[in-house]
């Protein structure tokens, strides 16, 4: 057993070779020579590559290091998200999803509702109405924490439930990233993420993934990827191992960050809402301390200013923090996320993405950006 960092530095690194590089670079190929029949683990650039293949290795070390988990690794958190809905669900077959997940899940809904699926939803802060499934249901999806409301359920408890149903459990682990949460361990079938916000962390790179407890799963995702040519590129697969190096470095000092963040805009009179699952009386808190791991709550924090304008006053008078949309990147990045009109939230919503800064200076930016929005600027 070796510590998480221990873990982030060695993942998937091949056998020390003489004179070969730690982490191979990036292999670039449409095709490989190929005697004889079609057979062996690299034949068409579409189907394998080695570069995803360190990646894949190296996901399922953080993801699930003790089980037989495979991963795929696909272009985007799309890709990966909607081969595991579209590859496992049929004509005729029940679906529960989240209410408040990512905002192109509705998307992906009315898309499998098109192809005779039946979709229900209910929010991420009720287990109970998520729990609530018959025999028809053969896939409960889950986000938690969810992405930009963090709310969490309880994985454990609903993939005990779904099991007993027959049910396959997937859920979407892109904010807490697989050091802060596992999870395969809590019960679920399949872990998927966008490896574009806090896994790969540079805000360069789109990817995304599935692990899948089973290798009967892994096939069929794995076929999913080959049929729809959801591929990463090898340069993509390649920055974002040599970024895994570092996720536990980021990860702690954005999640500890975060929370000093939360705890310093806590009492503001102009915030509302305020959310981050490592504050204490977080409604999140109790249970996103039970099931993530090494107090690893995530770098978002949320809250709601009065409207939109006094919204718009603060991300303009920041200075250390880029107005921007994902998260988990190293700087520091915020915005008003009505803007985009796919989440239920308020004109005055934020969600602040915390980087890696010295907290000291996010801090004073964030109370001093704040202290500047309280009044409309005169003239
Ligand atoms: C960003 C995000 C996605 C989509 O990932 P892309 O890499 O942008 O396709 C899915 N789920 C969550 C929770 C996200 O934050």
């Amino acid at each position: 057993m070796t510590g998480d960092g221990t873990r982030a530095v060695r993942a998937g690194l091949p056998e020390a070779e003489p004179h070969e590089p730690t982490l191979p670079g990036p292999v670039f190929a449409a095709h490989y020579h190929l005697p004889g029949d079609a057979t062996g683990p690299y034949t068409y650039g579409r189907d394998a590559n080695p570069t995803w293949t360190l990646l894949e290795r190296a996901i399922t070390e953080l993801e699930s290091p003790d089980s037989g988990a495979e991963t795929i690794v696909f272009a985007s958190g799309m890709g990966a998200i909607s081969a595991v809905l579209l590859s496992r669900l049929r004509q005729g077959d029940t679906a529960v999803l989240p209410s408040d997940a990512y905002q192109l899940l509705p998307a992906l809904i009315e898309r499998l509702e098109g192809y005779g699926v039946t979709v229900r939803t209910a929010p991420t802060a009720n287990d109970a109405q998520l729990a609530a499934l018959d025999d028809s249901v053969k896939l409960l999806w889950l986000e938690t924490p969810s992405n930009p409301g963090l709310d969490v359920c309880d994985i454990r408890r609903l993939a005990d439930a779904a099991h007993a149903r027959g049910a396959l459990v997937a859920v979407d682990n892109t904010l807490a990233t697989p050091l802060g949460q596992r999870p395969l361990e809590l019960g679920a079938d399949f872990s998927v993420a966008s490896g574009t916000k806090a896994l790969t962390g540079h805000g360069d790179v789109l990817l995304g993934y599935v692990t899948c407890r089973d290798p009967e799963s892994a096939a069929s995702v794995r076929a999913w990827r080959k049929t729809v040519g959801a591929i990463p590129g090898p340069m993509e697969a390649w920055l974002a191992h040599r970024s895994l190096a570092t996720l536990q470095l980021r990860i702690d000092r954005q999640s500890v960050t975060a929370l000093a963040l939360a705890e310093a805009l806590t009492g503001r009179p102009e915030i509302t809402g305020l959310r981050h699952p490592g504050l204490p009386d977080d409604p999140a808190h109790r249970l996103a301390a039970a099931q993530m791991r090494g107090g690893r709550f995530g770098c978002v924090v949320s809250f709601t200013l009065p409207d939109k304008k006094h919204a718009e006053r603060f991300l303009t008078g920041l200075r250390l923090v880029d107005n921007a949309t994902s998260f988990g990147g190293v700087r520091s990045t915020a915005e008003r996320r009505g803007r985009w009109g796919g989440d239920a939230v308020p004109e005055g919503f934020i969600r602040f993405s915390v980087g890696v800064e010295d907290p000291d200076d996010l801090i004073a930016d964030v109370l001093r950006a704040l202290d500047g929005a309280r009044t409309p600027a005169d003239g």
